[in-house]
């Protein structure tokens, strides 16, 4: 009985996350919408939505046009006075801080560039951009980390970075809890973008994505079943380690020919400036195109590309790629370019077409992905709101 007892709890608190996810991220707009899309009677939907109406977190207003049945539905909107999340974004150049609402609209912001900190100065920036997040919302949530990796996101550790001023194992989602007495939810920087687009951009519609962050490495972030796929100690997928060259370049990894070795953001500039000259910044190159040489160049990067993507999605059939970070700068044509590509490599390409986008909110995916692991525990039941 106790478990029967404890069963229905999860269900009830199950409910009213999905209730709030659905009605945050656009998927429904009213009661019937939900009762449609959930499967519960309109009793047990009313009585969600009116709990969360009286607590000021859900509002109903103006009346939608008549449905096929002749009624006049009420559109149901998350409350001006529901509570705001904190998203912090780790990553080697910078932390940011950003303060949300459940739509993902950006309140404040706030950066600091990072100049060689140590341990200890690297916490006290952090826990200062929380704090005036924090201080700038009635009342927050939850302090979401979208962080470089390898994070091990079970036990809000990040792990130890190449590259990151020495600074490794650094519990910081435990420092966060300690200090702001709120739940704190970490991954990997394109996990948390995968899932912002997954929720809010352009991964709607679609169960399984693949986000693929181009920058000093190549990470990548996969959502499978609507869920962040990872593996051992949650660590992420490592597309940047895919060899797309058995008897290539010898990696840090241990691996040979690794993609990572060729189409990170320092190899292309260097391409670019040998072919264009230097003085631009790898944003204007990337944005330069009909030019003959610009096309053979990368006619070539999207070759390796997709070399490394499609061995990805052969393994896990994923049906859109999204690029990210310096990704997010190549043009349309050259994405199209790279989608015919991977799709002449994909196995089952006569049953699935795989569809290669920019992320919905370009260079922040990353960062409102982080608050979006808050959403997620929220609209999973796993972070009840009160
Ligand atoms: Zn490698």
């Amino acid at each position: 009985m106790k478990n029967l007892g404890k069963n229905a709890a999860d269900n009830k608190k199950n409910n009213r996350g999905k209730v709030l996810g659905l009605i945050a991220t656009g998927r429904c707009r009213t009661r019937r919408d939900l009762v449609d899309l959930m499967g519960l009677t309109k009793v047990t939907i009313s009585n969600i939505v009116s709990d969360f109406q009286e607590k000021g977190i859900l509002i109903e207003d103006e009346k939608l046009s008549l449905d096929k049945a002749g009624r006049r539905p009420v559109n149901i909107k998350i409350s001006p006075s529901a509570p705001r999340i904190v998203g912090l974004l780790v990553i080697r150049d910078r932390v940011e801080v950003v303060l949300c609402d459940f739509y993902l609209h950006i309140e404040y912001r706030e950066k600091v560039i990072l100049e060689h900190p140590t341990e200890q100065e690297l916490i006290r920036i952090i826990c200062r951009l929380v704090e005036n997040a924090i201080g700038k919302a009635e009342k927050v949530i939850g302090i979401g980390v979208s962080s470089l990796g390898p994070v091990d996101s079970g036990d809000g550790i990040i792990m130890e970075p190449p590259y990151f001023y020495g600074i490794g194992r650094l519990p910081i989602v435990s420092i966060l809890e300690t200090k702001f007495s709120l739940p704190v939810r970490i991954h990997q920087d394109n996990e948390s973008g995968a899932l912002e687009e997954y929720y809010y951009g352009n991964g709607k519609g679609h169960e399984s994505l693949m986000l693929v962050g181009i920058e000093r490495g190549v990470g990548c972030g996969i959502i499978k079943d609507g869920k962040i796929y990872s593996g051992f100690h949650r660590l992420s997928p490592e597309i940047g380690h895919v060899s797309i060259d058995y008897k290539g370049r010898k990696c840090i990894c241990g691996n040979r020919g690794c993609m990572e070795l060729y189409v990170n953001s320092e190899e292309l500039k260097a391409r670019f400036e040998k072919t264009f000259g230097k003085g631009k910044s790898l944003e204007e190159y990337i944005s330069m195109q009909d030019i003959p040489e610009m096309d053979e160049l990368m006619d070539d990067i999207m070759e390796k590309l997709a070399a490394g993507i499609s061995s990805t999605i052969n393994l896990l059939n994923l049906d859109l790629v999204i690029l990210g970070y310096d990704g997010a700068y190549i043009s349309e044509k050259y994405l199209n370019l790279l989608e015919r590509k991977i799709n002449k490599r994909v196995f089952n390409s006569s049953r699935m077409t795989v569809v290669v986008k920019k992320p919905y909110y370009l260079q922040d995916a990353q960062l409102l992905g982080a608050v979006c692991n808050i959403l997620q525990a929220v609209f999973d039941g796993d972070i009840n709101i009160p």
